[in-house]
């Protein structure tokens, strides 16, 4: 018997800090403060010569540790956990997953790093403007009418709502207010976010059939409380977004929160408009354009699970929720899910990974369902779910292909507008309905080529030639978004005839506007909506029928709902299928979907015209048909054959630098140090190789590709590997970037 009980041990903590590094750090916890030392917990630490913020991820008894020196924690910045150990464990598989350091997968999920206090909240009083009495006449400027137009159409408008739908639209509004031709009111923000101009139909709507079955399926999973993961299929039109926003009423019944997650929350104001108006204050939204306060604001709310609802892009698959039931992952088949810019993470696959650490249901929505979904459904690994009839009985439009080839000797425009297409927009606008064209291709111009020589205008910083952008009158290289002046001369021969090739947005919108002088047109693609305000402008004027033809790329592609639309002309499908990319067929397929899901959602049927160069192509051919399941079955059988994605996995080794032979050197080294790991281990190792634009942006880039079997240990094999190999090309003063299953082979 020891009658003194000896000293307790000191307890360290394991801190991981928000910068690319691998391993979490190890303080010690001052005598008194063991307490708050709680896995999750902010705290500040000394760091190098400086201090930084970082988050205890672990608890480490100093038994163990004796002798070792550690600093000691100088701020506990919280009570309670920053986030929960559940959320940390997803943070560390996911960034495993990813081949990412920890820290910089915390960078990634946290609000700007580790910020040390919460910002305060955004304002909370806003003004609103409605129609005055009697107060209608008089002269207003182009703008003022604008104004007064969308506050009579709306009822009531805010600020905000205002200065989104028409830029400084607030302002105008406020002059018209002081001159009491609008009644102006200052109130309480409501929480959440306002309710846009979409009326809430739930009371009206009775879920059909299939809704029915569908939501049964989810309810009794999501009352198992465990985790159940869902492909739902539905074509355009079909009611799958009643069905998310049911299954989040069920969630919350059983006292957890949904996180719904959106390709790009700018291009959805019709869902949250729908969101806020049955839901309320109950919902948080998390996107891009939030000023560090509000997202900190949003943030907090979703943290302390006041709300029980957080929209956002991939990154609310972070959604720190204190016991998340529920995760939407709607249009799951875009592209915009993977993170391409520093870490590389699919929110999809995030979504079923988490899904599965915090036993919730996943469901992955789609009128298109990825090769991987569907590939899931028949391995078990989800169960589906169709909806297979637009609501409303409305049929799906018809789909002409028409072949464009023999235009190919035709001069300008009449190469482009086929007789069929010419004909439709004609006979569309003579009926007073309206007409979208798709282009996936902004500028004015492709290329600028000297006629005498043939020499086309390249990049100086990039292996790519230039478009012409009229909107800028520049040279836009879509890489590095260099401007150059339009030569005069060609650089090569001193040639003047310089001509410009191929067909951009903007020069179809030229062409459109000529060829129709009495129709209004308007263009949507990102050199629009870089413009404040200027998306929200062209969808409400879409919406109130002021334009007679849409032209631009993916962005009118998006979820739109308008009935006046009856056709959609596709200039040119073959655009998508000439990059060197296993997925490009699928990309088209779901893009031609997409588009065509746009005409005729209202009472007049619509019709679809898709001008190409490939008429016989599987992929345009079954997007005619309207047949998903045909065309997937032979995209599933096409990549079984080569191994690809869902059949197997593959690992993409970027690597760049200024110096095209110390990059080629590098991967060498890198390859070889590989070959004989990998190939014991069952990988196959490709390369290395120039990327197939090897001259980006100043940089050289090799790559040099990983293809392994489905159910591969990624995030277990190469960590170890990689590590010793990141420091070998820093000594070449190359970069080294992994990115487990790419999206892009292209850079
Ligand atoms: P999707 O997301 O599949 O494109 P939506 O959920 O947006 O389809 O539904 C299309 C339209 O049909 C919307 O206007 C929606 O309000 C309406 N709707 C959905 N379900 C029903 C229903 N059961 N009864 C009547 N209208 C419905
Ligand atoms: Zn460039």
């Amino acid at each position: 018997m020891n009658p003194l009980p000896s000293p307790p041990a000191p307890l360290y903590v394991e801190v991981a800090v928000p910068l690319p590094i691998d391993h979490a750090f190890t303080y010690r916890v001052p005598p008194g403060m063991e307490e708050r030392a709680k896995i999750g917990v902010r705290v500040l630490v000394p760091f190098g010569p400086r201090r930084t913020t970082g988050l205890i991820v672990a608890r480490v008894d100093g038994s163990s540790l004796s002798g070792r020196e550690a600093k000691p924690v100088q701020a506990f910045l919280d009570e309670e956990p920053y986030i929960t150990s559940r959320h940390l464990e997803f943070l560390s598989a996911a960034a495993r997953e990813c081949l990412a350091p920890v820290g910089e997968m915390l960078r990634a999920a946290l609000p700007r790093g580790l910020p040390r206090r919460d910002a305060p909240s955004a304002p909370r009083t806003e003004t609103i403007f409605r129609p005055a009495a009697g107060g209608d006449d008089g002269t207003a400027t182009p703008k003022q009418r604008q104004v007064l137009a969308a506050v009579r159409e709306a009822g009531e408008l805010s600020a905000t709502e205002l200065s989104a739908r028409i830029p400084g639209g607030a302002d105008a509004a406020r002059r018209l207010a002081s001159k009491g031709r609008l009644a102006a009111e200052v109130r309480e923000k409501p929480a959440g976010f306002s309710a846009g101009h979409l009326p809430d139909m739930s009371g009206e709507i009775t879920p059909t059939l299939h809704q029915e079955a569908a939501l049964a399926k989810i309810g009794v999973a999501l009352a198992s409380g465990k985790f159940g993961a869902f492909v739902l299929h539905g074509i355009t039109g079909s009611g799958k977004t009643e069905v998310y926003l049911r299954a989040v009423e069920q969630v919350r019944q059983t006292g957890r929160q949904a996180v719904y997650l959106v390709p790009e929350i700018a291009l959805t104001p019709q869902l949250l408009g729908r969101v806020a108006s049955r839901f309320g204050g109950g919902v948080a939204v998390l996107h891009s354009g939030l000023s560090p306060a509000e997202r900190a604001a949003q943030w907090r709310k979703v943290r302390s699970g006041e709300v029980f609802l957080c929209v956002g892009a991939r990154s609310a698959v972070f959604s720190p929720f204190p016991a998340p039931g529920l995760f939407i992952v709607d249009e799951e088949h875009d592209a915009a899910y993977k993170q391409e810019d520093g870490i590389r993470y699919q929110a999809r696959d995030l979504a079923l990974l988490r899904g599965k650490m915090e036993d919730a249901v996943v469901l992955l929505g789609s009128a298109t369902p990825s090769a991987e979904s569907v590939r899931r459904t028949r391995t078990g690994e989800a169960a589906l779910l169709a909806l297979p009839e637009r609501i409303g009985g409305r049929e799906l439009p018809e789909i002409q292909i028409v072949d464009l080839k023999g235009r190919a000797s035709l001069r300008g425009a009449d190469r482009y507008f086929s007789p069929e297409l010419e004909t439709a927009i004609e006979e569309t606008l003579g009926r007073g309905e309206k007409a979208m064209l798709f282009l996936n291709r902004r500028g004015f111009a492709p290329a600028v080529t000297c006629l005498d020589c043939g020499q086309t205008v390249q990049c100086r910083n990039c292996k790519v030639s230039l478009t012409f952008h009229q909107q800028h009158d520049a040279l836009l290289c879509h890489y590095c978004d260099s401007r150059t002046p339009p030569p005069e001369k060609c650089a090569v021969c001193g040639g003047h005839k310089i001509a410009q090739v191929g067909l951009g947005t903007e020069r179809l919108l030229a062409w459109a506007a000529k060829r129709w002088k009495e129709a209004r047109v308007a263009r949507l693609d990102s050199d629009v909506s870089r413009r404040k305000g200027a998306y929200g402008e062209i969808l409400s004027r879409m919406h109130s029928g002021d334009v007679d033809i849409l032209v631009g790329t993916q962005m009118i592609a998006k979820g739109h709902d308008f009935p006046e639309v009856t056709l959609v002309g596709v200039l040119l499908a073959d655009l998508s299928l000439s990059f060197p990319d296993f997925r490009s067929s699928e990309r088209t397929f779901q893009v031609l979907t997409q588009v065509a899901g746009r005409a005729g959602r209202g009472d007049r049927p619509g019709k679809v015209i898709v001008q190409t160069l490939s008429p016989e192509h599987v992929c345009i051919r079954a997007a005619a048909r309207h047949d998903f399941a045909g065309f997937m079955e032979e995209e599933l059988a096409g990549r079984k054959a080569l191994g690809y994605p869902p059949f197997g996995r593959m690992l993409l080794l970027r690597l760049w630098g200024p110096k095209d032979d110390r990059v080629r050197l590098a991967a060498e080294e890198v390859a070889a140090a590989l070959s004989e790991p990998v190939s014991a281990a069952g990988v196959q190792l490709l390369g290395p190789a120039p990327s197939p634009i090897s001259f980006v942006k100043r940089k050289h880039h090799f790559q040099i590709l990983l293809k392994m079997p489905a159910r591969f240990p990624v995030g277990d094999f190469f960590p170890p590997l990689l590590r010793p190999l990141r420091d070998l090309v820093r000594k070449h003063g190359v970069r080294m970037e992994a990115d487990v299953d790419p999206y892009h082979m292209m850079v």
